[in-house]
């Protein structure tokens, strides 16, 4: 069958079903979504910071910077490490070890974590994405230490993101954790390809994301008290 890729509703029927790009790379290694997740062992990690780091110093032969500069010589090293072991550290390592204790009293009312860091990476440009994280809950049976949300916020935000999608997986991986009453995570940030580059925004433009669940989602007096105990300066 001929295709003709100047089609762009073909182009895109086949972007949605999956049939434009490869699965697997090179290496028959399998291909998965920015902010996917997929444990990979060390060495493999160790192995990919060498390949990139090759990728790096021909990025910077066709950007014609000259890596005897000495300013230059080693970055493309640091720069295939930091994508690695930092930036997309969340794509590849396991999720973080959360214990979660019983709800003895009984609690019922709202708990809530806020200005928790987010730091992540815009899947669509590479630029950093900063801010902040608000997360509330009302248990079920069970409760979870509040320094653990760090850990599930900071493992999300590892990798390429999404705002909204950030938001919806912490959401996500809660609701299957504690499976609370209800479940609500806001996020403000600031996202660079906005600031840097782009439409050049002021550098305080903010981007508002929520997610709202169970009785977050249908109780507009609870939602008031959460989005109000989430602004309240301290
Ligand atoms: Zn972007």
């Amino acid at each position: 069958m001929l295709l003709d890729l100047d089609d762009e509703e073909l182009r895109h029927n086949l972007l949605r079903q999956g049939l434009l790009y490869p699965k697997t790379n090179a290496e028959g290694h399998e291909l998965f979504d920015a902010n996917g997740n997929r444990q990979i062992p060390t060495e493999e990690r160790e192995r990919m910071v060498e390949q990139l780091e090759k990728k790096f110093s021909e990025i910077f032969d066709i950007l014609r910077i000259d890596r005897n500069d000495p300013n230059s010589t080693d970055t493309p090293f640091r720069l295939a490490k930091m994508w690695v072991n930092e930036l997309f550290d969340g794509r590849f390592s396991e999720a973080p070890r959360i214990t979660v204790f019983p709800n003895r009293k009984e609690v019922d009312e709202l708990v809530i974590s806020k200005g928790i860091k987010v730091m992540s990476v815009c899947s669509h440009h590479w630029q950093a994405i900063s801010g902040d994280c608000a997360i509330g809950y009302v248990p079920n049976d069970k409760v979870i230490g509040l320094s653990k949300l760090t850990r599930v916020v900071e493992w999300f935000s590892r990798r390429g993101q999404i705002q909204e999608e950030l938001g919806e997986q912490i959401a996500d991986y809660l609701t299957e954790l504690l499976d609370p009453l209800a479940v609500g995570v806001v996020i403000k940030s600031k996202h660079y390809c906005m600031i840097a580059r782009g439409v050049e925004a002021n550098e305080q433009a903010e981007m508002v994301t929520s997610v709202m669940r169970g009785e977050l989602a249908t109780n507009q007096a609870l939602r008031n008290e959460f989005l109000k105990l989430i602004t309240e300066r301290s």
